[in-house]
């Protein structure tokens, strides 16, 4: 008899929401395989293939002495709400989403043959953008005030401005939670925020066996 499939529960909100910090904080209430965009996001900046379309659309100033990219010198080319800059996002994501979205299909594909874990968590600021909430049996939207955010970028140094161009690349943040089905309140106690999902993983996915935080 072939084993169960494991539950893929993607995490999406605002910029700063918490999506790490939230995954990590679940992780304490149940055995949990982590795919991280952000980390997927480097690895294949990190391609050959990748690395030289990327050169073929914006040429060497995206690049160090050493071939790597430099990943603020794209970030400075692509977010903005300019034309020419929503272009070089397109062209961007063009040639990353579908080797992003590759390499999770890979990993899923392996955690569910391995068993590895209970549930399996995405925190991927695209997600919704790059079309791989199929993958997912749940989403959950984390409900942050853009304040608070804010702040918790800041400690980033991140500009007010930059926060704001990147965040106007992504859906609207009402989309993006009308697309979930829980919204999570991260705006207090992060430990509050995570019992609470793993409240509602536990009846949600009762065969996983989610501990309940009471
Ligand atoms: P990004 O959109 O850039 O991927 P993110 O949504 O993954 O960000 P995190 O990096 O997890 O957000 O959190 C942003 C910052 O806010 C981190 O410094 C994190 O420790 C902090 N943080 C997250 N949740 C809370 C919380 N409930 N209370 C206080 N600080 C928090």
């Amino acid at each position: 008899m072939s084993a169960a499939r494991i539950p893929v529960i993607g995490i999406i909100g605002g910029i700063g929401s918490g999506k790490t910090a939230i995954a990590n904080a679940v992780s304490e209430f149940v055995s949990v395989c982590r795919l991280d965009g952000d980390v997927i996001g480097h690895e294949v900046l990190r391609q050959e293939s990748v690395r030289e379309a990327l050169r073929n659309h914006f040429g060497d100033v995206i690049f160090d002495n050493s071939g790597e990219v430099v990943r603020s010198k794209v970030a400075d080319l692509v977010f903005g709400t300019e034309p020419a800059k929503q272009a070089a996002r397109q062209q961007l994501e063009s040639v990353v989403h579908p080797e992003i979205r590759n390499f999770i299909e890979n990993q899923l594909k392996e955690i569910q043959d391995q068993q590895f874990c209970k549930l399996i968590i995405i925190d991927a600021a695209l997600l919704l953008e790059a079309g791989w909430s199929p993958v997912c049996d749940a989403i959950v939207f984390l409900d942050v005030p853009e304040h608070l955010r804010l702040q918790r970028v800041k400690q980033r140094d991140w500009t007010e401005e930059q926060f704001h161009e990147r965040e106007a690349s992504q859906l609207p943040l009402k989309e993006k939670e009308q697309r979930a089905d829980i919204t999570i309140n991260n705006g207090g106690d992060l430990q509050t925020a995570a019992s609470k999902l793993s409240e509602w993983l536990h009846v949600r996915f009762p065969s996983q066996r989610v501990e309940a935080h009471t």
